[in-house]
């Protein structure tokens, strides 16, 4: 299923859903700040004389609501739905349920503050502090001042949407990728504010602990789900890059203003984090990527298949190295200058069966060489990560095939276990570079032999280098 940008979810934590609540919410002691809506609005007007030091115009008058997980669904659903209509091109309305519902119930169990867009009112969500300490306790979340971190950041948002509408701005939003770069527009200048005010306050370890609940990685876990989540954090988690973002853009001469930056937003999250692509055009590709993927699908494709084709995101490729080095996989994609891929499906996809081909084209031979090398990096570090869980590599074997017009190749052949299955899984993956171009295929649960893989690989580099 595809996911979905929220605007300002802050603080996605890989909870477990069932966190129960903690004992020491009930001991009858004096009422924790993040349970005392009086004590929290009297947080307003200190926070706001802090927020205007740093030459943001504050926003005093906020209402404040503490709630439960159930009283905010409503709240989030009146934001979710128009967002999720406006980017899912001809959306059913069941469909569009189905996926508002499902987002709604995960952001809910998750949010432990959440500024409301249609209400204009900060939601403070005690249940999700409480169940946040649970699975970190090394994180002080209970303490009043991490409460009061979260709850600076979200008044930065509340300042934020008076000073420029943002309701407005994502409301004329018209893509998924637009949606995601604006949303970590909007979170970025939240984590800015937030941390400058701490700093100039003295207290940078509060936003320390702020940033250990954001980047937590998913704990006590199937080692597959811990995999499987580590993909869907990272896509989630922009903060950091967002923040980073921020960095990079206020070193710029001149520096653009957050106004201008909503004025002229990164049409994607590839900006986000790769600042340096900020105010440039797209690479387009040099190479007969299309025409490749193409051609694949036509030599490949079987009876009734059907195929799609989809651009790949920075973050979406990052996100797929998880398990490798992030500051050696973000020197191989500050080199990418497009990633393309084409799915070929059957009739009844179960998602056990199916064709994939991937082109990656980089700026130059060398390049293109570095993302070769951490594709099978990657194909290699898959086997010791997926060793156990309910979907595992029973075995893997690899070798060298010959294809023809390629630098270099590599095929593996792999036995996935799924647990409820019978049999294990095939999945061949054959991986080829030539030059700046590199190509992985990948079959699943299909009775296909490297020879053939090897012989669409061969059509596609044949038609790479045709001009476009
Ligand atoms: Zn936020």
């Amino acid at each position: 299923m595809r996911r979905f940008a929220l605007l300002c979810a802050l603080f996605l934590a890989p909870l477990p859903l069932s966190a129960q609540d903690d004992p020491r919410s009930s001991r009858g002691d004096a009422r924790p700040l993040y349970r005392d809506a009086a004590a929290i609005g009297a947080l307003v007007a200190p926070l706001c004389d802090a927020i205007e030091k740093t030459g943001l115009p504050p926003k005093r008058d906020i209402p404040v609501k503490v709630v439960s997980r159930e009283e905010l669904v409503p709240v989030l659903h009146e934001e979710l739905e128009p967002q999720f209509r406006a980017v899912i091109p001809g959306v059913t309305q069941q469909q569009l349920d189905q996926i508002v519902q499902i987002s709604v119930q995960f952001y809910s169990s998750v949010l432990m503050c959440k500024y409301g867009f249609a209400t204009k009112t900060i939601y403070v969500v005690p249940e999700t502090f409480e169940a946040i300490a649970q699975v970190q306790p090394e994180v002080k979340v209970l303490d009043p001042e991490f409460f009061r971190a979260v709850f600076l950041h979200e008044l930065v948002h509340a300042c934020d949407d008076a000073g420029h509408d943002l309701g407005r701005q994502v409301a004329a939003v018209k893509t998924q990728e637009a949606l995601q770069a604006l949303n970590a527009l909007v979170e970025g200048h939240a984590q800015a504010v937030t941390r400058q005010v701490l700093e100039a306050e003295g207290k940078s370890a509060w936003f320390a602990e702020l940033e250990k609940v954001l980047t937590a990685e998913p704990a006590g876990v199937d080692p597959t789900m811990q995999y499987v989540l580590s993909i869907l954090i990272a896509e989630t988690q922009i903060y950091t890059d967002a923040l980073r973002f921020f960095e990079a853009m206020g070193k710029r001469k001149p520096a653009p203003t957050f106004g201008e930056l909503l004025a002229n937003p990164p049409k994607s999250l590839d900006p986000i984090l790769f600042p340096e692509r900020y105010g440039r055009p797209d690479p387009e590709p040099l190479l007969a990527i299309d025409l490749a993927l193409e051609r694949f699908a036509q030599v490949a494709r079987r009876e009734g298949w059907t195929s799609t084709q989809a651009s790949l995101s920075l973050l979406k490729i990052r996100s797929a190295f998880a398990l490798l080095p992030r500051p050696e996989v973000d020197e191989v994609l500050r080199g990418v200058h497009a990633a393309r891929n084409v799915a070929l499906t059957p009739p009844m996809a179960d998602g056990t069966q199916g064709l994939n081909a991937l082109v990656i084209e980089c700026a130059g031979a060398e390049r293109g060489r570095g993302a070769y090398d951490l594709v099978a990096r990657l194909l290699e570090r898959k086997d010791e990560a997926m060793k156990t869980g309910v979907l595992h590599i029973a075995s893997s074997a690899y070798d060298e095939p010959k294809v023809l017009g390629s630098d270099r190749a590599l095929h593996s052949h792999k036995e996935v276990a799924v647990e409820g299955l019978p049999q294990p899984l095939v999945v061949h993956t054959l991986i080829v570079q030539r030059g700046a171009a590199v190509i992985e295929l990948t079959s699943n649960g299909l009775d296909v032999e490297v020879d053939e893989m090897a012989g669409w690989a061969e059509e596609m580099l044949m038609v790479i280098d045709l001009p476009k």
